[in-house]
Order: C-alpha cells, then sequence, then structure tokens
C-alpha cells in the first residue's frame, strides 16, 4: 500500500494534513466515502472529505456525546434513538446502560454501515444485540413519522454529519418539532454542534433552534484532538431538568463524573457567540 499526504480542509484557509494509507473508497448514493490508515490515529473514516472519526480518539466523541445524556437524566433511560452514527460508535455506548431495553437507530447511508463493519470492526457496535432496531432511511422523516403516531424516547441523540448535503434537513425547524414530540416529558435529547472556531456559525444556529423547543437547553464541550478544535454539543430537556450533574459514577475511556461536570463550563466567547447570535 502506497502511503500519501491527504488534506482535509477544516477551516477558512485550514487544512489537516495527514500521512495516509487508502483502504477503502466508493461513491455512495449520498457521500463520497474514504477509510485510511494513519500511522498515529489508527484507521480513519472520512465522509465528503471530512474526518468522522478516528480509532485513536473516537472514545471522546461517542463517550461525551452518549453518557452525558444517559448519564445525567434524572432516572435511569429505558428507550434511546439514535440519528445518524453509522459508525456505530454511539450505540456501542448506549448498548453499555443496561437500564436501555430498546435503542433505534435512523442511519441514511447503508454503505457508511457496511464499511465500518468491515473496516472499523472495533469501534462498530453490535447490530445483532436483540435491544437494536436499525432502520436504514432519512431520520427527518423517521422523526416526523414518530411524531406523528405519538412515540417517544427517554432519550434522542443526533450523532450527524456537519450542516451539508444529506444532514441539512436535521437542522431545520420542523425536524426540531418534531424531535420535542418525540421526546418523553422527562427526556433529553443532545446533538453534535460542529467546531466553534472553525466552524462559528453552527453551535449558536443549534442553541437558537434549541431554545426554540425546549425549556433548558445548553452547549458542552469536548476536546477531541483530530479535529483541532473542541467539539461542541447541544443538550436539551423537555421539562427544564439540567444534565450537567451525573446520576452515576460511570467510568469511560475518557468520560468520568468529573469531565461530565466540566463540560459544562464555558469559556467566555462561547457565551459571546451565542448572545451576539
Ligand atoms: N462524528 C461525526 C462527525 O464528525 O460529524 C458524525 C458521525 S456519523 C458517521 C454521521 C452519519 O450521519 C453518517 O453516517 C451519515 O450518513 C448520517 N446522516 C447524514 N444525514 C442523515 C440523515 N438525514 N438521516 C440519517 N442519517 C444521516
Amino acid at each position: 500500500m502506497t502511503r500519501h499526504l491527504w488534506s482535509e480542509r477544516v477551516g477558512r484557509g485550514f487544512l489537516h494534513s495527514y500521512d495516509v494509507e487508502i483502504l477503502h473508497e466508493e461513491r455512495t448514493p449520498y457521500q463520497h466515502l474514504q477509510v485510511f490508515h494513519t500511522p498515529l490515529w489508527g484507521r480513519m473514516l472520512v465522509l465528503d472529505g471530512i474526518v468522522q472519526l478516528t480509532e485513536g480518539d473516537e472514545a471522546v466523541y461517542h463517550e461525551m456525546m452518549v453518557h452525558v445524556p444517559l448519564s445525567g437524566l434524572a432516572r435511569p433511560p429505558e428507550k434511546v434513538l439514535v440519528i445518524g452514527g453509522g459508525d456505530g460508535g454511539a450505540m456501542r455506548e448506549v448498548l453499555r446502560h443496561d437500564s436501555v431495553r430498546r435503542a433505534v437507530q435512523v442511519e441514511l447511508d447503508e454503505a457508511v454501515i457496511r464499511a465500518c463493519r468491515k473496516y472499523l470492526p472495533e469501534i462498530t457496535c453490535d447490530w445483532n444485540d436483540p435491544r437494536v432496531t436499525l432502520v436504514i432511511g432519512d431520520g427527518a422523516r423517521y422523526m416526523a413519522e414518530a411524531a406523528e403516531r405519538g412515540e417517544t424516547f427517554d432519550v434522542i441523540l443526533i450523532d450527524s454529519t456537519d450542516p451539508v448535503g444529506p444532514s441539512m434537513v436535521l437542522f431545520e425547524r420542523p425536524f426540531h418539532e418534531a424531535l420535542r414530540r418525540c421526546l418523553a416529558e422527562d427526556g433529553a435529547a443532545v446533538r453534535q454542534a460542529s467546531l466553534p472556531f472553525s466552524m462559528p456559525d453552527v453551535m449558536p444556529f443549534v442553541m437558537a433552534r434549541f431554545r426554540e423547543v425546549f425549556p433548558w437547553a445548553a452547549p458542552y464541550r469536548a476536546p477531541v484532538p483530530t479535529y483541532g478544535d473542541e467539539m461542541a454539543f447541544v443538550a436539551g430537556t423537555r421539562d427544564g431538568a439540567s444534565l450537567s450533574e451525573p446520576r452515576e459514577n460511570r467510568l469511560g475511556r475518557y468520560y468520568n463524573p468529573d469531565c461530565h461536570r466540566a463540560a459544562f463550563a464555558l469559556p467566555t466567547w462561547w457565551h459571546d457567540r451565542i448572545a451576539d447570535y
């Protein structure tokens, strides 16, 4: 296999460069999918030229996306919905919660699941777990239909790509209205809200959307080394309860109760960015 230099365009005039060996590459009906091997980060999943995860540091993203709402909820959650997340990392962490009885995942692109099963088996989840229902389809459509039939979940996680291409619909107002309706009265939602320094509009935009539908909404932070920036997540609850205090003493590779609490401490410029939006 030949190694070459590959670059991801992260922000205006800002590129990350990696030594990569290409393990897999395809054009799916929805996106350009690549799997690389890299000497420092291990295997890496790239969609439309944007790094999604690496074996080296994916635990930061997935553990913080999942355990903050699942361990921050006042009661142990039983029903969880994951939108996107075709790599299986978020579902893997959801299934670590013994209280979870039913976990539904709605991923648009079957090719992502196939590639991750083959090339990233350490990251992906056990799709055969009897608690899991996997739906291949558009998350916005699923949410609208679930809201219509009155289905609710204790926690909903939106593990989508950034707001370009097929995930755009997951950032729109109707999606957020359906999101609120699909949450249990004491339920919580979390979504990835991109990189506040290199993509400065996404986190304040997501905050504005969450504030429209939730009485409590708050961003929280996770330092993911490959992203070259802090990752922003935005959380919201239907009953106004905060998620900032963990209910249990859970330890992950990155996650622990101290990291949970500290993630809600925001730098002044995050506050300013939200206020100015
Ligand atoms: N860690 C991530 C990042 O860096 O942005 C996201 C991980 S995950 C790979 C994102 C997934 O969202 C992709 O597999 C993509 O196919 C899926 N996705 C995008 N739009 C979607 C939609 N409308 N409905 C369901 N899944 C969607």
